[in-house]
């Protein structure tokens, strides 16, 4: 008995409906370890014969899916454990926070055992491998655990040993009934758990999240903790910078507030109000590393992250130029009007995007999602969207300037929608004009210099005049053609990862590499999935209704819905929908209805 890889979704759900019917029956570890021993040395696939459920020790090992090959993708399992055996107070999952907490260090829990307790190399391919979709910086929903009233399920994957081709029994019964359960023993136990450590965690990740609605309450965009730990070790490395070598954040005094947290005690740091911000300064004082944390503090981190107390209002979007982008249907009319050759910029479709055209659209693919504050910095920016100087106006006419470029429309942004901005500017002063709190990082430590900079705007006009004043009014919903989205390849469903920045979707790669809020494979892996199953939406919801949704679905009934392995959504990490309608957006298939 087995469940087969099949591509198609809904045949995998009935496949694994009948499967489970007939497995329901739990059976002993002695039966396991009995048919190990009667299958060893024979072909791979004798393996299949080990589907099913056991009782080992306290808990139950199923096996899901067997592998067909010692090389091709590993074995899926899960560990369950009664929530009564387990021991963990309910108090500790009891609200979302917490629950996503618990479960996110359960499976660094189990990861951590698996390295201490199993071997690993056993054989061909992948035997001998035990792992987990083990998290990163972020603590964010997944389906690697799932606590509930009534239990604790660890979802894994494992790589039946083989050598060769030959299953090798004896070492399989090892792995599964030797080092799996004392892998579980250390990690699902409360009792065993450091319990100082585990309600840390918890309540770290609970604390932030609720500073983070605090935000809306004081009308703020951002808080950042006094001390916080800003830069990262490396380029390639999303670990905090050594204490040694790190200057520990230290808000201006004006922008210093003090919030109580949820769990106690309160935190100090600088808020950021809403209204247009600019971080100014010098160069290599520490501008974009501010503005990175900003745009990660949409997630919660885990302590001693550095940037645990670093919080942003969760619809919060880094916006870049993205030249060579496709562009789908946007109505960019707003920042872009009377290009060359008369091109349509209320419907604006291109394959290839300029710098300045792909801001313009990621700005208002952003706004149809519901963006509540814009990420800008100069580093990744066209510079002619941000701003034309009085000479430029006076050489080059604005009838002759497709481009009204963002220093006229930050203030619009701000006051017809309430989308705030935060920018980083070390290059140009005309922004003084339009901002509301202007930040300066020198030496990583922030001044306000609001008032030195509204005074030397006054006293040193720019000249420029502002290049339009049209009303932005509504966002352009677009409604997507469900034909145009099309994730299989040759009859078969094919939606898969290729790393942090790649999603394969039928026969088409999305490039995510500009989506920098993406910041976990396993959302990649969630965004492939996410696509998919909003299809169901379509053609009826626009892009922002259907994942809306979608949304509504993921808080009712969990992360696992969107897993087309019914028995085992293993390895999925919960990213925004606005990571899913970049995706989509990036999609050169896609196609929108005509008419609607
Ligand atoms: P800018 O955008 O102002 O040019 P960056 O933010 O890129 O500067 O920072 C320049 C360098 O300084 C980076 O290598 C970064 O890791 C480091 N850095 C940033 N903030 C701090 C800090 N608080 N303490 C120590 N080093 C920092
Ligand atoms: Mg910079």
């Amino acid at each position: 008995m087995s469940v087969t890889q099949t591509g198609l979704k809904g045949a995998a759900r009935s496949v694994c409906v009948g499967w489970r019917d007939m497995v329901s029956q739990i059976r002993d570890a002695a039966e396991l370890s009995s048919q190990l021993h009667g299958i060893d040395g024979k072909g791979y696939g004798a393996y299949k014969s080990i589907s099913g459920k056991y009782r080992v020790g306290d808990f139950i090992l199923c096996i899901d899916y067997v592998q067909g090959d010692p090389y091709a993708a590993p074995s899926k399992l899960r560990v369950q454990l009664d929530m009564e055996t387990a021991g963990f107070p309910l108090d500790i999952y009891g609200n979302i926070d917490r629950k996503v907490g618990l479960e996110d260090y359960l499976l660094r829990a189990f990861d951590w055992f698996i390295s201490r307790e199993v071997k690993g190399h056993r054989g061909s391919g992948k035997s001998g491998l035990i792992a987990v979709d083990s998290p990163g910086q972020e603590v964010i929903q997944r389906t690697g655990v799932k606590v509930s009233p009534s239990r604790v399920e660890v979802r894994l994957v494992a790589g039946l040993p083989a050598r060769g081709r030959r299953v090798l029994g004896y070492q399989a019964e090892k792995m599964l009934l030797g080092e799996l359960p004392r892998v579980a023993q250390g990690a699902l136990f409360y009792s065993r758990l450091n319990a100082d450590n585990l309600w840390r965690f918890v309540l770290n990740k609970e604390n932030s999240a609720e500073l983070r609605r605090e935000l809306c309450r004081r009308k703020a965009v951002a808080f950042v903790a006094d001390r916080a730990i800003l830069p990262r070790r490396s380029g390639i490395s999303e670990e905090p910078m050594s204490t040694a070598q790190a200057v520990p954040f230290e808000s201006p005094p004006s922008l210093r507030t003090e919030i109580p947290l949820a769990n106690g005690g309160s935190v100090s740091g600088m808020l950021i109000p809403e209204g247009v911000t600019l971080i100014v300064g010098g160069g290599y004082h520490g501008k974009s590393t501010l503005l990175d944390a900003l745009d990660r503090g949409i997630y919660d981190h885990v302590p001693d992250d550095g940037r645990e107390r670093v919080v942003t209002l969760p619809q919060a979007v880094k916006i870049r130029a993205e030249d060579g982008r496709q562009v789908t249907g946007v109505d960019i009319s707003f920042f872009i009007s009377d290009l060359p050759n008369s091109v349509d910029t209320t419907a604006f479709w291109t394959p290839s995007a300029s710098g300045s055209t792909s801001q313009a659209a990621n700005i208002m693919e952003a706004l149809e999602m519901g963006a509540e504050v814009l990420l800008v910095d100069e580093d990744t920016s066209a510079t002619n969207f941000m701003v034309r100087d009085m000479r430029m106006q006076k050489l080059v006419s604005s009838d002759r300037e497709p481009i009204t470029p963002f220093i006229d429309r930050v203030r619009q942004l701000y006051e017809e929608k309430g989308v705030s901005t935060v920018l980083v500017v070390g290059g140009s002063g005309d922004y003084f004009d339009v901002a509301d709190t202007v930040i300066m990082m020198d030496h990583y430590r922030p001044v306000d210099v609001t008032r030195r900079a509204r005074a030397i705007a006054k006293e040193n006009p720019t000249g420029r005049v502002r290049e339009s004043a049209a009303r932005l009014g509504g966002v352009r919903h677009r409604y997507p053609d469900p034909k145009s989205i099309d994730p299989t390849r040759k009859g078969k469903v094919r939606i898969r990862d290729r790393g942090l920045t790649t999603v394969e979707f039928g026969s088409e790669n999305i490039e995510l590499d500009q989506v920098e809020q993406l910041v976990d494979v396993s959302q990649t892996r969630a965004v492939g999935q996410i696509i998919e199953y909003a299809r169901k939406y379509l053609p009826e919801c626009s892009i922002r209704e259907a994942l809306q949704r979608v949304e509504e679905d993921l808080d009712e009934q969990g992360l696992d819905i969107i897993s087309p392995f019914s028995g085992h959504p293993g390895d999925f990490a919960r990213p925004r929908m606005m990571e899913v309608a970049a995706a989509l957006n990036r999609l050169r298939s896609l196609r929108l209805l005509q008419g609607r």
